[in-house]
């Protein structure tokens, strides 16, 4: 209480006493969920396909498939995390050239109690113009070339023995069997969509490659996951120059890399979720608000949820006063905008505390997103 009569007194942003009064409805739940889930403890890579399935035999002039460049790239990811954070358990579906089952991948992720899945693929096309990285979540898409991907690669399930009994009579290349992807509800979307995001800031930025985006798409194995999951084409293999790519070692390391700084990104927001609690300054919040979106300056906003359709009206948002922006074809919702990195802190502490548990702080400049180092060095170097 003696917080709420302080920002009374200091008479700041109406937000802020919009805010204070959801806070008291704080429920217990939502505070210790919290308090479980934001260390990066497990992670699961799935390299897609594997012994009598190819995947993917891209333009046929290499010898390595689908299957090939998933496992080394796989394998590349995994190092990367290990190397880095050794306190991630890194727990692959296969680490050779096996064939495993849809639902024995998903098996390993959940009985391994990961806090993020990882499916590594390489897509292919009829057309070899077709070319570029995607990034997938779960979901039923009414885009049809969304569908079919992911009947390519749920068609997997063919080369398994009793596939009907096993999965209940889905049949990955009918229509009709996806309807029941439609009625799934997936509850790790928006942290999968943040996933996915930082993957695909990262093709950009250090495989340089044409990103496809974030789209939506009912694969099999991340359909069953209890954990955030996405999918991951890598590129084309029928596309010739992007199979040449993806055949290098090279190639394949820039993909990995790429998806490591994604991954170590969601790790950071994850967990700065707690560790940045500590560094809040209260007496920095008087008069800090600022909402001006001055040129050459860092604005911090804290990011509550990303979706795929506008949940602007979504009752979650009723109290907050949340600014929408569609990046990418990506919806994203914002609360706060500030110089002062304390006071967004402050105001993420409190949204965390309210339920919005993914909350993290972005960085924007010029009003193009940055990362919150690069903001940090920049407000440096103009003081
Ligand atoms: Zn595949």
């Amino acid at each position: 209480m003696s917080k709420l009569a302080f920002l009374y007194l200091s008479n700041v942003n109406v937000r802020y006493i919009i805010l204070l009064i959801i806070f008291m409805f704080i429920s217990f739940d939502f505070y210790s969920n919290e308090l479980n889930s934001n260390k990066l403890r497990t992670i699961v890579i799935d390299p897609g396909h594997g012994g009598k399935d190819p995947g993917t035999m891209g333009t046929k002039r290499y010898t390595k498939y689908e299957k090939d460049i998933a496992l080394s790239v796989s394998l590349k990811l995994g190092d990367y995390i290990s190397n880095s954070f050794p306190e991630t358990k890194v727990i692959y579906t296969r680490k050779n050239d096996v064939f495993l089952e849809l639902n024995e991948r998903t098996r390993i992720a959940n009985k391994s109690n990961a806090d993020i899945f990882v499916s590594i693929h390489c897509d292919g096309f009829t057309n070899s113009k077709a070319y570029g990285a995607s990034v997938f979540v779960m979901g039923m898409s009414k885009l049809k070339a969304n569908l079919d991907v992911a009947m390519r690669e749920n068609a997997a399930i063919y080369l398994e023995d009793n596939y009907k009994q096993k999965y209940d009579g889905f049949d990955p290349k009918s229509a009709e069997s996806y309807i029941v992807f439609s009625l799934m509800q997936n509850t790790y979307l928006d942290q999968s969509l943040q996933l996915a995001e930082f993957v695909e800031e990262q093709f950009a930025y250090i495989a340089n490659r044409k990103s496809r985006g974030i789209k939506q798409a009912p694969f099999y194995v991340i359909s069953r996951t209890n954990m955030p999951s996405i999918l991951v084409e890598c590129g084309f293999l029928t596309n010739p120059k992007e199979e040449d790519y993806l055949q290098t070692e090279k190639g394949q390391n820039q993909i990995a890399l790429s998806i490591f700084e994604a991954v170590k990104n969601y790790k950071l927001s994850l967990e700065s979720s707690s560790t940045e609690n500590n560094l809040i300054d209260s007496n920095n919040i008087n008069n800090k608000i600022e909402n001006n979106l001055n040129h050459n300056k860092v604005i911090y906003k804290v990011q509550i949820a990303t979706n795929l359709i506008s949940i602007l009206n979504d009752r979650k948002f009723e109290d907050i006063k949340v600014e929408e922006k569609i990046v990418n074809g990506i919806y994203k919702y914002y609360v706060g905008a500030s110089m002062d990195k304390s006071v967004i802190n402050e105001i993420k502490t409190n949204l965390i505390n309210n339920g919005f548990k993914d909350a993290f702080i972005v960085a924007f400049y010029n009003g193009k997103r940055i990362s919150t180092k690069d903001a940090l060095n920049l407000q440096k170097q103009n003081n």
